[in-house]
């Protein structure tokens, strides 16, 4: 599962922690294991799109101060690429490609590889026309003859690129259809004037034809409206237009085909329905077509396993090599057992530098839950990252010894949890371009129960999206003024993952229940999640400018823990405010749990600790008078949140959410909003993935090079040329 939960400073992500919906632009938000064992959120179902993200600059963006890196001239990576429709482009780099050995680039380019030459099989799952689309709309792009400097053309290129971005003409996010931005008849001059033997044309079809034929599915928005409709109303899988059903199979069909299946499954059952698309045969029976070497996808399929099979020499142990082995296999036989297998040993496997997801994965692209969408995530250990959480970790008793709680809601021994943070080298299909921030899986019950699982952090999208709002004027424009928002500028970013880092490996682990009370979710039910998550953040609040974490190496400036709590304190009470619709009260735990800790720190603090001011006419501003006295009080506050869980007081939980969580200054709701759409900040945002460029010698691949390229069309184009593997009817 994708795991979103979000902690800190401008970051306004609305996951809590469980299984979401599908995951979408998520400006620096992190998670890790410790979020999935808090409740999932019943609030989080409706994520509106994140208001702080980052607009393209006046003076094209480029960053200046990034992350130390040993790979690109630190000076000139531009983040922000551009932006289109309501999407950003941006790019991230893998900074500790230099230090490999040649012979782990040499895998990660074999993992590439296959990862890259399943790509399509996404556009196919997401319309059974979807590649049609996709290789006309291309065709066009390639071989029209006509004047590309008109706005029709310019519309046509904005939905190419939309097309390519989400795999189809289905908005990634909402899942609905968007519309083309230029006429029918545009469209059917660009058609003819391009080059008619470029077109995937049907035997004895005209351009034209093609056309004419593609016409009502690209501009009736009557037709196959949603590509995933979770309508409970009606039939999901009639009323959705993807391709994991023939046309014609109704939900019950697709549930009375899988009753009996489900019924033997066993108690180690595997996922049924995950790799195939389910018709109809010649005698009306309903049949599963397998996504496997010879099956369907077969084509994409095999040029996958036929990489993973050249990178079988490249390992680096034998853990890896198992699960190497293990999901050939599986490819090979489509047998849903054997990706159980392949589950098993790659849950074993932590230790190895490089990792990797691939595969049909997520279902959230299926109404009913059950055909998993292909992606892939090749990944390398982020090793600093890694560092300062094993850095915290280890100190996870010093931590729980010295916590603001009253002496019986200590534990006697506390581990820390440790979480893997991983620089993300490609991602494709479901998580590319858009990438998820965290993931959790694997997704079977009884092989998260028995064997465990894995959570990888995204360290490296984490940062390009911090890199990003420095440009996005969003922190200036919430800023209380100059000297705090070049103090956000200059340390929130790191303030940030430190405090993630202690919300997730000492946060959520610390403290202890009263003998006899119940669970959290028990006691506090739907007032749990946002108290769970507020003492998190409290944790990682009270502690960052503790002279423990100067210590440990982990601080080096004391403006860093003030850049932290200014960053918080704006975002809880001006910036997540503009994601919020107009009218409405603060709904989703992560969001409310921000909001109650700013808010009581400031009712109780006065204006000596937090003061709101307007900076300028018409611009509200928080100012931090007192940091000192504003982390007693996260203390404070800490202390009494773990009383509540330890001694289950739901109405002293209740009465804190509703006093200081949920309400919203209506006035200021409404400032924030406007200034917020003023900055013209696109909501969703993808990436473009870094070039592996394989380093041949004697006729032999001995290492694999790394580039950034920087711009989005081109890399469409590119994958377009090399991976255009699979027909356009699959
Ligand atoms: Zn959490």
């Amino acid at each position: 599962m994708r795991l979103r939960f979000v902690a800190f400073s401008f970051p306004l992500f609305l996951f809590a922690c469980g299984k979401t919906p599908k995951p979408q632009v998520a400006d620096s938000a992190l998670v890790t294991a410790a979020d999935t064992t808090s409740a999932p959120d019943p609030d989080a179902a409706a994520p509106a799109p994140d208001p702080d993200a980052a607009a393209p600059a006046p003076d094209g963006a480029a960053m200046t101060d990034t992350t130390p890196d040993s790979t690109a001239a630190a000076t000139d990576f531009k983040v922000l690429l551009e932006q289109f429709a309501d999407l950003r482009i941006l790019r991230y780099r893998v900074p500790g490609w230099d230090a490999l050995s040649p012979k782990i680039r040499v895998l990660l380019y074999h993992l590439s590889e296959a990862s890259l030459a399943s790509r399509e099989i996404s556009w196919d799952q997401t319309h059974p026309q979807g590649l049609l689309i996709k290789r006309t709309l291309e065709a066009i792009d390639k071989t029209y003859k006509g004047d590309k400097t008109t706005n029709e053309y310019a519309a046509f290129e904005v939905y190419l690129k939309r097309v390519w971005f989400s795999h189809g003409i289905y908005h990634h996010y909402s899942n609905k259809k968007f519309e083309p931005g230029f006429s029918k008849e545009t469209f059917a001059r660009l058609v003819a004037d391009s080059d008619p033997a470029a077109f995937p044309l049907a035997k004895d079809e005209t351009p034209a034809a093609l056309a004419d034929r593609l016409m009502p599915l690209l501009f009736d928005p009557t037709i196959d409206t949603m590509n995933v409709s979770l309508d409970a109303k009606g039939d999901l899988i009639a009323s959705s237009a993807n391709n994991f059903y023939a046309r014609g199979i109704t939900q019950q069909e697709v549930e009375a085909f899988y009753a009996d299946k489900k019924k033997n499954g066993g108690d180690k059952p595997v996922m049924f329905g995950l790799n195939s698309k389910l018709v109809k045969n010649a005698d009306g029976k309903i049949e599963e077509r397998v996504w496997k070497v010879g099956g369907m996808y077969g084509a994409a399929l095999e040029k996958s396993v036929a990489h993973f099979e050249a990178a079988l020499p490249f390992v680096e142990n034998d853990n890896q090599k198992a699960w190497l082995e293990a999901l050939i296999k599986y490819y090979k036989s489509g047998d849903l057992a054997d990706f159980d297998a392949f589950n098993i040993a790659w849950v074993k496997d932590t230790d190895s530098t490089v990792d990797l997801i691939h595969g049909f994965i997520e279902t959230y692209g299926d109404a009913v839950d059950m055909r998993g969408s292909y992606e892939a995530i090749v990944q390398v250990k982020d090793p600093e990252s890694s560092q300062r959480i094993a850095a915290i970790s280890a100190e996870a008793q010093w931590f729980e010894d010295h916590m603001p709680y009253l002496p019986q809601h200590k534990k006697a021994q506390v581990t820390g949890i440790s979480a893997r943070v991983i620089d993300t080298v490609l991602g494709t299909g479901d998580s590319g371009p858009t990438f998820p921030i965290g993931v959790n899986l694997p997704n079977s019950d009884w092989i998260r129960r028995e064997h465990g699982s894995k959570s990888i952090n995204l360290g490296n999208i984490v940062t390009a999206y911090e890199e990003v709002k420095k440009v996005s004027g969003v922190l200036e424009e919430f800023a209380s003024g100059p000297e705090a928002y070049e103090r956000i500028r200059k340390f929130a970013p790191l303030a940030d993952k430190l405090e993630t880092d202690m919300h997730e490996v000492i946060g959520h682990a610390s403290g202890q229940l009263e003998p006899g009370v119940l669970t959290f979710s028990d006691t506090l039910k739907n007032y749990a999640s946002c108290l769970e998550e507020a003492r998190a953040d409290l944790v990682a609040l009270y502690y960052l400018p503790d002279a423990k974490l100067a210590e440990l190496g982990l601080v080096k400036d004391s403006e860093l823990p003030k850049a932290g709590y200014e960053a918080f304190i704006q975002n809880a009470l001006l910036v997540q405010l503009a994601r919020i619709p107009l009218g409405e009260d603060i709904q989703e735990a992560h969001m409310r749990n921000r909001h109650l800790i700013a808010a009581w720190a400031m009712e109780k603090g006065g204006p000596e600790v937090i003061a709101k001011i307007e900076k300028a006419p018409g611009k509200t501003a928080f100012v931090i008078n007192d940091h000192a006295k504003l982390r007693a009080l996260f203390g404070e506050l800490l202390k009494e949140v773990q009383r509540i869980k330890s001694q289950g007081d739901a109405k002293a939980g209740a009465a804190l959410v509703e006093s200081y969580g949920v309400k919203l200054d209506p006035v200021l709701h409404k400032e924030v909003k406007e200034r917020w759409d003023k900055l013209g900040v696109a909501p969703y945002a993808g990436f473009i993935n870094p070039r592996i460029v394989p380093v041949e010698a004697g006729g032999e691949i001995v290492d694999a090079k790394i580039e950034y390229p920087d711009d989005f069309a081109t890399q469409m184009r590119e994958y377009a040329a090399r991976y255009t593997i699979l027909p356009v009817e699959n």
